[in-house]
């Protein structure tokens, strides 16, 4: 008898992004480039760094579980309550742990795709069967084949808007009417990983949305434009009661005292990530005009990345680009992920891509 569970089998391994002194190495040059992850490229934010040091003095004492000071100031800052708050390990974590508390084996997960792939295997690993819709072919969202696949097994559904890899993100409109359909007894999460990236006014903010329906959780992160990748932070901000079951399910203490202090620190720090994710706003256009220029199929983004849709080709062009010193997101069969970062770093990619990218 096997010692886990069978149906993991089924689950792909999530893929994180390569390090890049292992691609440097293996690439005989002396170094690469990171564009695979979706960081921002510039550091931590002014103050964090000092606020780690401070909070590490404290490192022998458990984090207060509760996570309050974060929420409260998450709390001012969004305009959210903070009994609708939970912090966790990451907004990943905070995925899994919605799911968790919303499903029983058998019940159904629903998300378009492709998206981000943490979601098939929250799903299985909740026992919950996956439902996905395929995106359109401007690959966004299908919100209304999305709503028509909802069945009476069907107890989360996952908007991921801008959508990881693909970066489309979904309009007010589509959105308001996704929900309408789906009606109040979904948990319909909104996953706004890359929220602060997005520019076009079409584009709701999913807390506005959830105000007044309570099945609606949205999902935020401090890893993108607030610079923690490493540090996990994530939190959702979701119906009281719902937000309270959820709290049952998180892993206890696991927002850590160093990383509730360098979340704290960030806020602190807004005007300097709103300039830094300017920057990248700015590039993002740059980026994706000069890669339009070369294939006319690269979809509008309104997150810190480009997708580009070159489907069997993906995992060749990843291994050309890392020969030369940028490590890029493949999705075997799909297309490559890259991630906007310095203006140097941007025009090294753009200049990988005109000598490989098939036309
Ligand atoms: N949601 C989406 C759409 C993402 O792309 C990511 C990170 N790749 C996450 C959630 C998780 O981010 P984190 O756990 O670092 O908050």
């Amino acid at each position: 008898m096997p010692l886990t569970r069978a149906d993991l089998a089924t689950i792909p391994r999530y893929v994180a992004g390569r390090n890049p002194s292992d691609v440097a190495r293996e690439s005989g040059i002396a170094e690469a480039v990171k564009l695979a992850s979706n960081e921002v490229p510039y550091g931590p934010l002014p103050g964090v760094v000092e606020a780690v040091a401070e909070a590490v003095a404290q490192s022998h004492r458990y984090p207060d579980p509760g996570v309050t000071a974060l929420r409260a100031r998450l709390g001012e800052r969004y305009d959210v309550a903070p009994d609708r708050i939970v912090s966790g390990c990451g907004s990943v974590a905070l995925a899994e742990h919605i799911v968790r508390a919303a499903v029983v084996p058998g019940d159904e997960v629903l998300y378009s795709w492709r998206s981000f792939e943490a979601y098939p295997i929250i799903a299985t690993s909740s026992g919950a069967t996956s439902v996905r819709v395929p995106n359109t072919g401007a690959h966004e969202h299908d919100l209304d084949a999305m709503a028509a696949a909802v069945t009476d097994r069907t107890r989360v559904a996952i908007v991921c808007t801008p959508n990881n890899p693909t970066g489309p993100a979904a309009h007010r409109d589509d959105l308001e009417r996704f929900l309408d359909r789906v009606g109040p007894d979904v948990l319909v999460v909104i996953d706004e990983a890359y929220r602060e990236f997005v520019r076009d006014p079409e584009v709701p903010d999913g807390l506005e949305v959830a105000r007044n329906r309570p099945n609606v959780v949205v999902l935020r992160t401090m890893s993108k434009a607030w610079g923690l990748a490493g540090i996990r932070v994530g939190w959702m901000a979701a119906d009281p009661v719902v937000a309270d079951e959820v709290r049952k399910v998180v892993t206890p203490f696991s927002v850590n005292h160093v990383a509730q202090a360098a979340a704290l620190a960030a806020l602190e720090a807004e005007d300097e990530m709103a300039r830094r994710v300017e920057l990248v706003v700015g590039e993002r256009s740059r980026v994706r005009d000069a890669l339009v220029e070369l294939r006319p199929d690269v979809p509008e983004t309104q997150a810190n990345f480009v997708w580009l849709p070159i489907e069997d080709d993906a995992v060749d062009f990843a291994k050309g680009c890392e020969k030369r010193g940028v490590i890029v997101r493949p999705f075997a069969g799909d297309g490559v992920r890259v991630t906007i970062g310095t203006p140097a770093e941007n025009d090294l990619f753009l200049s990988v891509a005109r000598e490989l990218l098939p036309s």
